[in-house]
Parts: structure tokens; sequence; C-alpha cells
């Protein structure tokens, strides 16, 4: 290796001295999610009628390649119907351990019931904790479980790590 070799080399490394990192302080900073970023679901109401999207037919979970779905549905009542349906999903499970976020579900569901969010921090402790609920995804609720466990504790609001753009299928969520 010459001399004109070495100085090349420190040249490269010189230069990025003085370039923007492209690391953050996280989880103090934000992280800056693309937009169409996969995270954890969330289960969507019909804006007008607050009724849940979701029917219970349970494409979304024949079309989820990790087995990672579960749905029983139930008949709404006429007189105070659940979902806009004849039947809604009276449990509705993921289990965020086996999801690998491919967005199947979202493309397989008729009614545009469950979506993607942008939530990547579900880290917890033990393993039922992973398993998300209907009150966990439903449109409104923001954090992780542990989010919320903490925010809880502590009284304060949830806080999540991201910042993300806006996309039409989320309207109605937080994030
Ligand atoms: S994102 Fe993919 S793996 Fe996760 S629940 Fe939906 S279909 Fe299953
Ligand atoms: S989320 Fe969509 S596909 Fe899944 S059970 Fe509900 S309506 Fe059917």
């Amino acid at each position: 290796m010459s001399v004109l070799d070495i100085a090349k080399g420190m040249g490269v490394t010189l230069s990025h001295l003085f370039k923007k990192p492209v690391t953050v302080q996280y989880p103090e900073e934000r992280a800056q999610i693309k937009a169409r970023f996969r995270g954890r679901h969330h289960l969507l109401r019909h804006p007008d009628t607050g009724l849940e999207k979701c029917i219970g037919c349970s494409l979304c979970a024949a079309a989820c390649p990790a087995y990672a779905i579960y749905v029983e549905a139930a008949e709404n009542d006429p007189n105070d119907p659940t979902s806009a349906g004849e039947r809604y999903a009276s449990i509705y499970e993921i289990n965020m351990l086996r999801c690998i976020f491919c967005g199947f579900c979202e493309e397989a569901c008729p009614t545009g019931a469950v979506v993607l969010g942008h939530e990547f921090e579900l880290a917890d402790f033990r393993y039922q904790d992973f398993v998300y609920g209907k009150e966990d995804m439903i449109v409104g609720v923001t954090g992780s479980k542990w989010q919320r466990r903490e925010a809880a504790a502590k009284g304060t609001e949830v806080r999540v790590g991201f910042e993300a753009p806006g996309r039409p299928e989320l309207e109605g969520v937080d994030h």
C-alpha cells in the first residue's frame, strides 16, 4: 500500500466527518418512519357511524402466511350492532411474535378493517403480552402493550418513539 493509497483512504474518512449523521439518538430523538412502513395493526371503525369495519369473515386469517391471526365471529344484535355487517369479530387476535408484517391481511380484508400502522416498539417480557386483541388494536389505541402499561404506571401519556407521514388508509388513526 502506497502513501497515496493511505492519503486517499484518509480523504474518504475525513469527508464523512463533516456530513450530517444518518443515525439518531433514539429513543430520546424520534425515528423518522417512511409512509409505507408496516408496523402493528389497527382495526378501523366507519368514521360516520362508529361501527367496526371488521365483519369477522376471517379472510385475513386465511391469507396470513404465518398463521398469526385468530378470529371468532358472532351475529350482530340488530338493535345494537357492533359492525356494519351481519356478523362481527367477537375475538380478533394477532400474535406479534408470529407476524412477519407482510401486509397480506390488509390486502385480503374486504372492508378495509385491518391496516398496518407505524408502531414498531413491540418488545415485551411475557409470551402472552405479544398476543394483541381487539382492545389493543381498535382505532384510537396508541402504543404497544408495554408502552401503555408504562404510561399507566407513571400517569403519563403514551409516547411513541417515531414520527411518520400520514397515509390515507390510516385516517382516524393517531399516527
Ligand atoms: S402482516 Fe402478514 S404475517 Fe402479520 S398478521 Fe398480517 S398477514 Fe399475517
Ligand atoms: S379484518 Fe377484514 S378480513 Fe379480517 S375478519 Fe375482519 S373483515 Fe374479515
